[in-house]
Parts: C-alpha cells; sequence; structure tokens
C-alpha cells in the first residue's frame, strides 16, 4: 500500500474515534437535559397540585369559620326565644322578634354560602385527585431518572477515557504535520474532518468538486482538501469497503510526498 493510503487509512481510523468520542459526549450533553425537562414538566404538576392544596384548606377554613357562625347566631335566636316570653313590653317583644328574623336571615344566607362552599370542595378535591396519579407516576420516574443520571454520566465518562486512549494511538500512527492538519479543520469545522468522495462528489458538503481535484484525487499522491467546504477528501474507489464498484487499481506509483 502506498504511504498515501496508508496515511489515509490512519486518518480515516482516527475519524472513526472521534465519531464515537462525539456520540458519548452529545449523550452526555442530553442527559442532564431529560431530567431537566422532567423536572420542569413535574414542577408544573407540582405547582398545580399545590394550587388544589392551597384552594381546598382554603375552602375547608372558610367552611369552617361559617359553620361557627351559624351555630353561634343560632344559639343566640334560641336564648333570645326562650327570653322572649318574660319581655314585658310589646315594643322591646318586636324589636326581639326583628333581631331574631334579622339572624336567622343571615344564617339562612350562611347555610347557601356553606352549600356552595361544598360543592366547591368536592369539585376541587376531583380536580387534586385526577391530577394526583400523573402527579406521583412523574414523580417516581423523576427520582427513578435523577438517580440513575450519575450513573449514566460515570459511565459515559468512563467510555470517553477509553476511547481517548484508542484516539491517542489512532494519533500516534498519524504523521504530525497530517495530523496538525487533522486536529486544525476538526477545531473550525463541524464533524466529520474527512470525508470520501464519490462519483466527484464531496461526502461532507456533498458538492461536485472540480474536475481537476477530481483528477489528482484519484492519482492519490498528497491528501487534498475539498474546495468547497475544506475538509480532507479520499476518493472512495481507493478503498474496498467502499459502496461504489470498485475494482480499484492500486495508485501507481508510490510517493513519499505528505
Ligand atoms: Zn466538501
Amino acid at each position: 500500500m502506498s504511504l498515501y493510503l496508508k496515511q489515509i487509512e490512519q486518518l480515516v481510523a482516527l475519524q472513526r474515534v472521534d465519531d464515537e468520542i462525539l456520540v458519548i459526549a452529545r449523550e452526555l450533553q442530553d442527559a442532564p437535559n431529560e431530567v431537566r425537562g422532567l423536572q420542569e414538566r413535574f414542577n408544573v404538576l407540582d405547582d398545580q397540585r399545590n394550587r388544589f392544596i392551597e384552594k381546598i384548606d382554603h375552602l375547608k377554613e372558610q367552611e369552617k369559620r361559617l359553620g361557627g357562625e351559624i351555630e353561634n347566631d343560632a344559639l343566640k335566636v334560641k336564648k333570645s326565644k326562650s327570653k322572649l316570653m318574660l319581655v314585658g313590653n310589646t315594643k322591646e317583644y318586636h324589636a326581639m322578634m326583628r333581631e331574631m328574623d334579622n339572624l336567622e336571615k343571615v344564617n339562612r344566607l350562611r347555610e347557601e354560602e356553606k352549600l356552595a362552599l361544598a360543592e366547591e370542595l368536592t369539585r376541587q378535591t376531583a380536580g387534586l385527585e385526577d391530577l394526583e396519579a400523573s402527579y406521583n407516576e412523574l414523580k417516581a420516574d423523576l427520582e427513578t431518572k435523577k438517580a440513575s443520571l450519575q450513573e449514566r454520566i460515570d459511565e459515559a465518562n468512563k467510555v470517553i477515557a477509553k476511547l481517548n486512549v484508542k484516539r491517542e494511538s489512532a494519533c500516534h500512527e498519524v504523521p504530525a504535520p497530517i495530523l496538525s492538519r487533522y486536529e486544525f479543520i476538526r477545531e473550525r469545522l463541524d464533524n466529520p474532518v474527512i470525508v470520501s468522495v464519490e462519483e466527484g462528489v464531496c461526502n461532507g458538503c456533498h458538492i461536485a468538486i472540480p474536475p481537476q481535484s477530481f483528477i489528482e484525487l484519484q492519482k492519490g499522491h498528497q491528501i487534498l482538501s475539498c474546495p468547497n467546504c475544506q475538509r480532507l477528501i479520499y476518493w472512495c474507489e481507493h478503498f474496498s469497503e467502499c459502496p461504489a464498484p470498485a475494482q480499484v487499481a492500486a495508485p501507481a506509483e508510490e510517493t513519499e510526498e505528505a
């Protein structure tokens, strides 16, 4: 195999490791997002639930207060009734009757209010019960995901550490000037750094490379870049694993340049 082809192979091997690292790095990045999304959904549900609980507490308080007031005034009416027999003059009698009437009227209004409160309480309690199932489910899910997140992060970091070792040895295979060209592109462009050219089209940017460049590429003398996207390119038919029907003739001559 020519030096050129060997170098391309080394670069492609390095590219594969970098692809793997990228996949894990994305997983690492996305892992907390999933929990964060779940946490946000949980927070919304938690807020709704708390509003139900607050409302229910408030309604119960009102119910209790009304009940107390009704009882209080009913007692007053009862006392007045027993005193009514002892009243001497008509004026006082009528005044007491009026007061009792008023108290009873207010209490009737309170009873109506209490009924409305009870209805509202039933509605709010039903709302809370509806919410409770999805709330509990999400809460359990969130707790599980939170617990496993750290595990997943640790695991991914272990894989990355292993890949970095693999990367180091892959880098070691590549001559320094070519490696620095690779790293230069890697820092500036989106993955991948090195791509095949299939039927004259760059697999990085999917644009046809100029015929003159394609002829140069097919010669396989030096590592070229795509004139459009600047990625390193190689002719796919130089390699047997290429999808193209490739009965690849080895490049005509060995070359020392690179
Ligand atoms: Zn390109």
